[in-house]
This record gives structure tokens, C-alpha cells and sequence, in this order.
């Protein structure tokens, strides 16, 4: 059997991991508090290389403590019995056993919830108001919550009866798979045109404004051998003053949105050249890509699911008593296994955090170089320049954080790139 302090030990050389990490990023940051990297002095002056540099500091600080948080919340859950006392009662008192592991999602998932309340908080109220990011009000972030809450519910909690239905089944881990498959290419095809509007608002580009921006995206999509996608602009502003742009969906949902706070902050030069690097990813196929890694993973996911049903050693690995069907409780183990595996599933894919972001590096490297062919370089470093200054992002940075961590490329790599990219074409 595996002890359970095996599983303290795993969780706690996580968090260990998580905070050496982020107080690497930390210390670097101090070191190069006095000057603005030599490679970037002329890119940006020191008040606004030492804001970004306090408010980075500010956050990571934040992350630790929440990463501190989120530990002891798994150890109460876990080894301290939280988990166990809730289940028992639960599945002592409601017969139904959807209704049984609907109510121990909520209490289990509520719970964590809750406790992450006060770090959204603070990290919007106190973080980014501080370094004047923030436009949400009160009443915005509350109604943000319930409005997620509902949506999950609306959404996860059908899926959740189904999968229980289903891993009953002879091969049910296989049906919940594809099941879980279908789901998320519905919502790839769903969730920008009817789910996404709940939170934002999306307008078209003001064809007044940009007319000549527009002619010009229609050329650069033609140039690309590209059917026009819909290009729309998103109230960020309601949030906050960050500024992006990203591209999504699926089929006829696929669409490249910009935040208002972007548009309003660069050129039209540097709009389409950043226009360009979202294509790139439409013309690298990142959407699909990302998709069919995901099934893969998930398809480990539910296999675990399978194997680890009624191996008992896990439960207890994890400070739980699995359910003796029939004898010590009328419901399956498939609820309380699914709430272990979700609540172990961040430490798990934390190791696998670096090829994540590698995969994920090499896709803006691809869509960096898509844009410099079709646009051209100087205004995609401009652009990028103008969001990393707006965005108070760190132009330097610890090595292992960034390789651990970044989803894009570092500043100076990228630019580099882009230049290497320029000179080859
Ligand atoms: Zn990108």
C-alpha cells in the first residue's frame, strides 16, 4: 500500500518547486531594479521599467501565497479528513446517487471556491488598482461570480450525470471520453458566439473608423489565400486597462478578436501586424492542434479513471475510504474518485508545465514569423513593445521561470526571432 506521507511529500516538493520558482523570478527582478536592460533602453525608461517591475513582484508575491493556500486547502481536504467526513455524510443521507455526487461537487468544488474568493480580490481591488489596471466595480465582480457559477453549473452539471451514468458501462470510460470530446468541440463552436457575449460585449470593427485598416486586412487575408474571418472588438475596458488580442472558435464561430484597450494604444501598422500573427496561428492550424493534445491528455485522464476505480491504495494514498458497494454505502466510488483526481490534477500537471509552454512557445514563434512574411517586423516588435510597456510585463527575466512558465516566448528572444525571420525572407 502507498503511504499517505508519500503523497504529503509529492504535494509539498510541488509547492516547494512553485515558490523556488517564483522567488527566482522575484530576485531577478530586484537585481535589475536599478537600470532598464541595456537591450531595452530604447524601448522603455526606468519609471515604467520599475512599475512593472513592483507590480510583477506584486504578483508573484500573491501567487505564493496562494499556492501556500491552495496546498493546505488539499491537505485539509485530504489527510485531514475533510473530503472523508463530507462523502460519509453525503452518501448517509441522500439516497439519489446523482443528487449525492451533485451535492459533494458542490461542497468539495464550493469550498476551494470560497477560498480563492479573497486572492480574485485582492488581486483585482488591491494589485491591479494599485497600478491603475483595474475598471471593475464591486458590483461587476460579483455579478462575474454568479454568472460563472450558473454557467458551470448550466453546463458541467448534465455532463457530470451523464459521465456517472456512463462509467458504469462496460468500456463507460471510453463513452465519458468521446462524450468529453463532443463537449468541448461544441463549446469551441458555441462559446464565442453565445457564451462569450454573457460576459463581454463584441462589436464589429467601426467600419468608418478603419475603413483603410479594413481594406487592408481584406488584402492581407486575400494575399494569405484566406476566407475572411470575423474580426471583432471586445469591451475589455469594462475589466481592465490590458490590452490583447486572441484568436478562437471553431468552423463558422472562428473569429480574431481585439480588446478595445489594444486598438485604442497602437497604430494601424502595428494593428495588422498583429492581426497577421493571429492569422499565423489560423494558418498553423494552433486551434486543432491544441484540441487533439488536449484529447490525448484527457484520454490518460479517464483511463486513470478506469484503472484506479477500485484499486483501492489510491483512496487511501489520498486520505480517503473508498465505498464498499453495498456494504458500506449504496453508491459507486466514481464521484469520490473523480473529486480525488481533480483535486490532485493541478500538482500532476505542474510537472508537465514546461512542455506545455515549449509547445505553446513554438506556436507564437510560428505565428510571429506567419506575420513578419505577410506584414513586416518593425511594426510587429513596435507592437509588442507598446503591449509589454502597456501591460506592465517584465522585459527580463529569470531563465528557468520563463522556460518553466511563459506561453510567449521572452521579449528579447522574440524580437530576436522576428529579426532572424525578417533577414530570411
Ligand atoms: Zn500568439
Amino acid at each position: 500500500m502507498l503511504p499517505s506521507y508519500l503523497f504529503v511529500a509529492f504535494i509539498l516538493i510541488i509547492t516547494s518547486l512553485q515558490i523556488y520558482l517564483a522567488n527566482r523570478q522575484i530576485k531577478h527582478i530586484f537585481v535589475n531594479y536599478l537600470s532598464v536592460p541595456a537591450e531595452f533602453s530604447q524601448h522603455t525608461n526606468l519609471a515604467q521599467h520599475q512599475k512593472s517591475s513592483k507590480y510583477n513582484v506584486a504578483k508573484l508575491k500573491m501567487n505564493i501565497a496562494e499556492y501556500i493556500t491552495e496546498t493546505a486547502v488539499l491537505v485539509f481536504f485530504t489527510l485531514l479528513g475533510g473530503l472523508q467526513f463530507i462523502d460519509t455524510y453525503l452518501s448517509n443521507n441522500i439516497q439519489n446517487e446523482y443528487l449525492y455526487a451533485i451535492s459533494l461537487f458542490a461542497c468539495v468544488f464550493g469550498i476551494s471556491s470560497i477560498i480563492g474568493l479573497p486572492f480574485a480580490y485582492i488581486k483585482q481591488f488591491k494589485i491591479e488598482q494599485k497600478f491603475g489596471f483595474n475598471n471593475m466595480t464591486i458590483g461587476l465582480f460579483i455579478s462575474d461570480s454568479i454568472k460563472q457559477i450558473i454557467l458551470s453549473a448550466v453546463l458541467l452539471l448534465p455532463l457530470l450525470s451523464l459521465a456517472l451514468m456512463l462509467f458504469k458501462q462496460h468500456y463507460g470510460w471510453l463513452y465519458v471520453w468521446g462524450i468529453w470530446i463532443g463537449f468541448n468541440i461544441l463549446m469551441l463552436m458555441i462559446y464565442p458566439k453565445y457564451l462569450a457575449p454573457i460576459f463581454n460585449k463584441f462589436t464589429q470593427l467601426d467600419k468608418n473608423k478603419y475603413h483603410d485598416l479594413i481594406l487592408r486586412i481584406n488584402t492581407l487575408f486575400n494575399s494569405a489565400n484566406f476566407q475572411l474571418t470575423d474580426i471583432l472588438v471586445m469591451d475589455g475596458s469594462k475589466r481592465s486597462s490590458h490590452g490583447n488580442a486572441y484568436f478562437t472558435g471553431f468552423g463558422k464561430s472562428k473569429r480574431i478578436v481585439f480588446f478595445d484597450t489594444l486598438l485604442n494604444n497602437i497604430n494601424e501598422n502595428q494593428t495588422l501586424a498583429i492581426l497577421a500573427h493571429e492569422l499565423g496561428h489560423l494558418a498553423h492550424k494552433h486551434i486543432l492542434k491544441r484540441l487533439i493534445s488536449s484529447f490525448g491528455l484527457s484520454f490518460i485522464f479517464f483511463y486513470a479513471i478506469h484503472l484506479l476505480y477500485d484499486y483501492f491504495p489510491f483512496y487511501q494514498f489520498m486520505g480517503a475510504i473508498p465505498h464498499l458497494f453495498g456494504i458500506t454505502s449504496i453508491h459507486s466510488n466514481y464521484p469520490l474518485l473523480l473529486v480525488l483526481l481533480l483535486l490532485i490534477m493541478p500538482y500532476i500537471s505542474f510537472i508537465f508545465t514546461p512542455i506545455a509552454s515549449l509547445s505553446s512557445r513554438k506556436h507564437e514563434f510560428e505565428a510571429d514569423r506567419f506575420a513578419v512574411k505577410n506584414t513586416n517586423a518593425q511594426d510587429l516588435t513596435s507592437a509588442l513593445i507598446s503591449l509589454y510597456n502597456d501591460n506592465a510585463s517584465m522585459f527580463t527575466n529569470d531563465d528557468l521561470y520563463a522556460k518553466f512558465y511563459y506561453s510567449h516566448p521572452p521579449a528579447s528572444e522574440r524580437i530576436k526571432a522576428i529579426n532572424l525571420s525578417a533577414v530570411n525572407i
